[in-house]
């Protein structure tokens, strides 16, 4: 039997906000690579053939509504229904989803949760995306990230920027990585067939900063057998990889916070 508490599916990287701590390293990315919807429903039904069970399916970015065809990819995973529990969105409310998104969303009833990160005056679609979800009775998380740093949601952001082996001593990232939130909750990430155990082991490996070791991420389509890769899968958390050598996260409890997004400037608007 293999379960995993969150499973977060990235549709893209591109995102509205160009937040200086952005700790998914997001403005990094020049040209944001995108999942089509083709390739993300060959995921969908890659993960749900390896997992018996997944808590939350989420849809995680970049900003998620920047992608305008999910539509179909919301519809799609209720072939797998019965193998998830809620279905989780979030977005930072900066655009809405369009008529058939929302309508495809709306059509999942109380299964369906949306977070949503408000960045205050950044955020405006904020008021009117609570507005649509309220009258339809769907659920949502408002998480403050505007006003006093001490105010907002976990006492703000953290700086997740180094991108680079922090050279800390193996036993203190062991430690401290088995205290990761992200080990906590399981939040498996998963990006055109590379399935990885967190969202910094993702979005490192693709800037190519971070090259993981093997077993640290499943390919979905490397040849091996689904055997195989459970295996691995049922090793993701067993012990710190990689990325946790170049992550702030680890440190979470202690690390100083940050006002969040904090935007920088585009390179056309100087
Ligand atoms: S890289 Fe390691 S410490 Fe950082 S978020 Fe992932 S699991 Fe946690």
């Amino acid at each position: 039997m293999l379960k995993t508490k969150r499973m977060s599916i990235v549709p893209t990287f591109a995102c509205t906000l160009r937040c200086k701590l952005c700790s998914n390293h997001m403005p990094l990315f020049q040209n944001p690579p995108r999942a089509t919807a083709e390739e993300m429903k060959t995921d969908i039904d890659s993960l749900f053939t390896l997992f018996d069970h997944i808590e939350w399916l989420q849809f995680v970015g970049g900003e998620i509504f920047t992608h305008r065809h999910l539509d179909e990819v919301f519809l799609y995973c209720k072939n797998y229904s019965a193998q998830f529990d809620r279905l989780i969105i979030e977005t930072n409310a900066t655009i809405l989803p369009t008529d058939k998104e929302l309508e495809s969303l709306l059509s999942y009833g109380e299964k369906l949760k949306v977070m949503i990160s408000d960045y205050g005056e950044l955020s405006k679609v904020r008021n009117q995306f609570v507005e649509i979800l309220t009258q339809n009775n769907v659920e949502y998380n408002l998480k403050k990230y505007h006003g006093d740093v001490m105010g907002q949601h976990f006492g703000g952001w953290i700086d997740n920027t180094p991108c680079r082996d922090l050279l800390e001593p193996d036993e203190y990232v062991t430690q401290q990585a088995a205290r990761c939130a992200q080990v906590r909750l399981e939040n498996m990430h998963i990006f055109r067939g590379k399935l990885h155990r967190c969202s910094n082991s993702l979005f490192l490996s693709e800037l190519g900063v971070c090259v993981p070791n093997r077993g640290d991420f499943v390919d979905l389509y490397d040849g091996t057998s689904q055997e195989e890769k459970r295996e691995i899968i049922k090793r993701f958390y067993a012990y710190p990889r990689k990325s946790c050598h170049y992550c702030t996260w680890k440190s979470g409890d202690s690390a100083e916070r940050y006002s969040a997004a904090e935007q920088e400037a585009r390179s056309n608007d100087a």
